[in-house]
């Protein structure tokens, strides 16, 4: 009954210390005689989880007073409609770069939008042609000067691939940043919204960070639905929030503040990266699907000389108790995703495991 090295792409790991905490914490919240699910949402015990989450993620990634933290549902594919829903100006234009599955569903989600608005959307760059292998450098970008925004996908979970550098353009970023959120420090300048689904770097799934800039909240639309307008939710606490979820982000924060907030999350995840991938690098057996230059820190994807090897390979490694190992069900191959909880010891014993398989089937 023991917890085991989880490799899963979402949801995923989380750190067993902040699991343990829950599990000692929730029958009974500290002097309220019932869990933190059980009591108003309004009550001064739940306020100050809520609060203390909105000011831990504004100061892990250093964002000033001109930003707003909001907790909402719908998990990031809400986002994909919610964004153009706020943001694209009738008649106005919308720039996306299409780098993977997730992003191409934002887009869709944008046209959607765009018929009822006479706008448009553009996409300045796309790696579609060559199965998403890769993220398309700047030079290779036409992003419309007018966009109301350029929106990225900062790690293609299922591709394994990942932006090394935060795009530099004129019109304000819009980011998915739902797989590696808090992997990394940002430039909070440069963006005007981001969001990320909790359920690969900070909780559970059940509650999407959103992060808006004012200005950008107020250029957005008018007469919206008043659940999807940002501004319901940017002036107070409007409903019931994902309580449960929120209580178990705040702990996750917790966590990463302890590691060394962004700095700490880096060097523990570069660790990892070099480990796995020197690995990988180091052998004719194993071959990694991703452009170099592209590979994502979160995301390790590749391939074993055949399918039925990475069939074997995906078992024997869940026997050894490295789990969750399988690719995405539309590309296949090996997937191991080393989220910040990910423990660097798990990528070791993956690391071993796979030596032994060489050393056995290469
Ligand atoms: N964006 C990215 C980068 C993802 O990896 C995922 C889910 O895996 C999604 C969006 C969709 O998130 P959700 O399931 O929260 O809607």
């Amino acid at each position: 009954n023991l917890r085991q090295n989880n490799f899963s792409a979402g949801p995923g790991a989380l750190p067993t210390e902040v699991l343990e905490e829950v599990r000692d914490d929730f029958p009974v919240f500290a002097g309220l005689g019932a869990s933190i699910v059980e009591v108003s949402h309004r009550s001064g015990a739940y306020t100050e989880i809520h609060e203390r989450a909105k000011s831990r993620l504004a100061s892990l990634l250093g964002l000033g007073d001109d930003w707003h933290v909001l907790f909402l549902q719908g998990g990031a594919s809400m986002q994909f409609h919610q964004v153009p829903l706020n943001l694209m100006p009738r008649g106005g234009t919308v720039s996306y770069l299409d780098t993977g599955s997730w992003s191409a569903k934002a887009i869709k989600e944008a046209e959607i939008v765009a018929r009822d608005r006479d706008g448009t959307v553009t996409v300045a760059a796309s790696s579609r042609d060559a199965d998403y292998t890769y993220i398309p450098r700047p030079s290779e970008w036409t992003v419309d000067p007018e966009a109301a925004y350029l929106h990225f996908t900062s790690n293609n979970t299922i591709y394994g691939t990942q932006f090394h550098e935060e795009p530099i353009c004129d019109v304000p970023l819009v980011c998915d940043m739902s797989s590696d959120f808090l992997s990394r420090p940002i430039d909070p300048k440069k963006y005007g919204l981001i969001y990320a689904g909790a359920q690969k770097n900070i909780g559970p799934a059940g509650v999407t960070a959103v992060l808006v800039r004012d200005d950008v909240l107020q250029s957005r639309a008018e007469g919206l639905p008043t659940m999807l307008d940002y501004g319901t939710h940017a002036a107070k606490l409007f409903n019931t929030p994902p309580v449960f979820a929120i209580y178990i982000v705040d702990k996750v924060l917790g966590w990463v503040e302890r590691q060394g907030g962004l700095k700490g999350m880096v060097e523990r995840n570069e660790a990892k990266v070099s480990r796995l991938y020197g690995a990988l690098d180091a052998s004719d057996f194993y071959r990694p699907t991703v452009r170099e230059d592209s590979r994502s820190h979160m995301n390790v994807t590749f391939r074993l000389p055949n399918e039925d090897l990475e069939a074997r390979f995906i078992q024997d490694a869940a026997r050894e108790g490295l789990l969750a190992l399988k690719g995405y069900r539309t590309v296949g191959g090996v997937r191991a995703s080393i989220y910040n909880a990910v423990e660097p010891r798990s990528v070791e014993l993956l690391v071993e495991f796979m030596r032994r398989f060489e050393a056995a089937y290469g």
